[in-house]
């Protein structure tokens, strides 16, 4: 059987589908780059945005009129809050709510793998993520996702540390992920996000973990040593979701563990401390009821951090949340001004974060190659590429100059003339 996969949305959901590769994989299947050459596709949707969910029906439909056998099954986030609309698309053969591989298989009649196999590889890429939690247990109320994944689960540590160990001989960096990765532990004895970090660090140490989406106020003392005191172990790199400086606004999301001014101190707390420290959040523009005065707050707190990037996305009224009803919906043009002066304020900063690596030193991954240049990643999250033929090694050290957005980077002796600019902003979400 020849599989096509799809994936729409967040870290937590590329993992999952590299999962159902993997069963697939291991049950005999093979998984082919285009459609075109598929018997069967499974896509991976997501919920986030009406957009994401309007590109996945978008795939479906198209697929179906370009492969008329073809059988679709539809797994993820929007499957899992199906009114069965998803059901009746062309070409749909099965909806699975979430990720779990064995019932995607099942949908296809191939026999489920052994239960339990770590996820050995990324197809594509230096880099992996290991999802350690799924679900969530808060209820903003912009947010689907927490909708369709469930309440908070917490995977086992030693669990973890065996896929960690499997996903290290692939990956030079792993970038722990899930739906809520802050609340980790909280439905274990004795654990916590620090804890699993500091276990993984000591037991998988030739990795360099990172922290995907983690709440600023969850950061609690023991990861936030490890952030600053063990850098080649886990990345100085944070992307804390602010979603609004406005306490009223926060209030109205249903975000109620931190305010504009808890978060302020938590991020200056760390980010004073760290010589290279990449940070990154999502902010929403346009929550019901958000005011001119509310967009300064915002705009306030996002000036007075030392942002290296920012995600700025505009309120997208989710089927079965609440936010729709709490307050007059912002005009889309006010919305994009919003959105312009915070996307702005954003790449100004980040510009002169880059400026001021100049002639310091970076920890760099390798996380692909294309067209002939190899694409790498710096601890504190700056994107760079690298024009050499020569081989490289998937970690190494690198002098930075940025003079004019260039960087140059000492690579197996040789002083290389790279292009540098900022990592893509995470995924929408969690
Ligand atoms: S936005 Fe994040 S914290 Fe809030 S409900 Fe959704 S997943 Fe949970």
């Amino acid at each position: 059987m020849r599989v096509y996969l799809h994936t729409f949305g967040c870290k937590a959901n590329q993992y999952d589908t590299e999962t159902v590769r993997q069963a697939l994989e291991d049950g005999g299947a093979t998984v082919v780059d285009q459609w075109g050459e598929a018997d069967v596709a499974v896509v991976n949707s997501c919920t986030v945005t009406h957009v994401a969910e309007a590109k996945m029906r978008g795939l479906v439909r198209r697929m179906a009129r370009e492969r008329r056998d073809i059988r679709t099954v539809v797994m993820g986030c929007a499957a899992a809050l199906d009114d069965g609309s998803i059901a009746r698309l062309p070409g749909v053969a099965g909806v699975v709510g979430g990720g779990d591989p064995v019932a995607v298989l099942k949908v296809l009649d191939i026999p489920a793998p052994a239960a339990g196999s770590p996820l050995r590889a990324f197809a594509r890429g230096g880099r992996g993520w290991l999802k350690i939690q799924d679900g969530c247990d808060e209820h903003c109320t912009f947010c689907a996702t927490t909708l369709a994944r469930g309440d908070s689960r917490s995977r086992l540590p030693a669990t973890v540390v065996e896929e960690a160990r499997a996903l290290s001989q692939n990956h030079a960096e792993l970038v722990l992920t899930g739906v809520h990765i802050g609340s980790y532990g909280a439905d274990l004895e004795g654990e916590s996000l620090g804890t699993l970090v500091e276990r993984l660090v000591v037991e998988v140490p030739e990795v360099r973990f990172r922290l995907s989406s983690v709440e600023a106020t969850e950061v609690d003392d023991r990861l936030a040593d490890l952030l600053l005191d063990a850098p080649e172990h886990l990345a100085p790199h944070l992307h804390a979701p602010l979603q609004s400086g406005s306490d009223r606004v926060l209030k109205r999301m249903g975000r109620h563990w931190y305010t504009a001014a808890r978060y302020q101190d938590r991020i200056e707390w760390l980010a004073a401390r760290a010589p290279a420290f990449g940070l990154g959040a999502d902010v929403m523009v346009g929550f019901p009821g958000e005011t001119g005065a509310d967009h300064r707050a915002t705009l306030e707190v996002v000036q007075s951090l030392p942002f290296t990037y920012l995600h700025v996305f505009p309120y997208s009224e989710r089927p079965g949340t609440v936010g729709g009803r709490l307050g007059v919906p912002v005009e889309p043009r006010i919305a994009a001004q919003r959105s312009a002066e915070l996307r702005e304020t954003g790449l100004a900063k980040g510009a002169a974060y880059r400026a001021g690596r100049d002639g310091q030193y970076a920890d760099i991954v390798i996380t692909g190659r294309s067209h002939g240049r190899y694409q790498g990643l710096t601890e504190d999250y700056l994107e760079i590429e690298l024009e050499t033929e020569a081989p490289v090694e998937r970690r190494f050290e690198a002098e930075l100059r940025t003079a004019n957005g260039r960087i140059m980077a000492e690579v197996s002796g040789t002083r290389c003339q790279v292009s540098g600019r900022m990592a893509e902003p995470l995924a929408p979400g969690p």
